[in-house]
């Protein structure tokens, strides 16, 4: 199943891709994620995106397009896969639609100001991945595996707004493109309740499909 996740910036879109993951044996593709990773191999293409990503701005069409179309094409995405931050513009979508028949498309409604809430308090395990905010979880640690809590480097009060506005901008035009495979949710709800009512509507959607 080819699944999309909209949602405004740290709606909750990476958690529920990797819990999503786990269950239904897909690969969770973060384009912020290939970002990231190509930055931090000093690529090329990571150095121009990671200028975009500074300010909070999106990273442009044949770069994101670039870079999430190199990694559909593996063998790991032949069954299926998560979307997660991608597409973000409706030319994105249009691009990636000439590839690929997406299944359904999970729209997390959450307020702006909560999401600011749950962006200054977001830490991820360098380690493992998993993400936790510091408004919910003390520890210095990740309860997972020990390894070391990190803020991203973009979450602060400056690329926020503009983050926010981007989204606003850009994500409305999307809910209409998908309008005939879109689910709503609310972002709001509590995080094991959300996963338990999105779990049962792909279950009953992909019905067979599930390995
Ligand atoms: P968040 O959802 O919290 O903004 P992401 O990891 O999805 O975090 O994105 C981080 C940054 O990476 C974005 O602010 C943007 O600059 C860039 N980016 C990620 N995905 C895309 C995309 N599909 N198109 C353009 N830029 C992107
Ligand atoms: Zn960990």
């Amino acid at each position: 199943m080819k699944l999309i996740l909209l949602g405004a910036p740290a709606s909750g879109k990476g958690t529920l891709a990797r819990q999503i993951s786990k269950d239904f044996n897909l690969p969770h593709i973060s384009t912020g994620a290939l970002f990231r990773e190509s930055i931090l191999k000093g690529e090329k293409e990571g150095l121009t995106a990671q200028s975009y990503m500074q300010t909070g701005q999106l990273v442009p069409d044949d770069l994101t397009v670039g870079i999430l179309t190199k990694r559909l094409a593996q063998e790991d995405c032949k069954r299926g896969f998560i979307l997660d931050g991608f597409p973000r513009t409706i030319n994105q979508a249009r691009l990636l639609q000439k590839e690929h028949e997406i299944d359904a498309v999970i729209l997390l409604d959450i307020d702006l100001e909560e999401v600011s809430r749950r962006i200054l308090g977001r830490v991820t395990c360098s380690n493992c991945g998993e993400i936790y905010n510091t408004s919910f979880y003390s520890e210095e640690a990740c309860s997972k595996c020990g390894g070391t809590l990190e803020r991203r480097g973009d979450d602060n009060e400056q690329t926020i707004k503009s983050r926010f506005e981007v989204y606003q901008r850009e994500n409305a035009p999307l809910i209409t493109f998908y309008e005939n495979k879109i689910k709503h949710f609310a972002g709001q709800e509590r995080p094991e309740q959300l996963y338990k009512l999105i779990k049962c509507f792909l279950e009953k959607s992909f019905k067979g499909q599930k390995e």
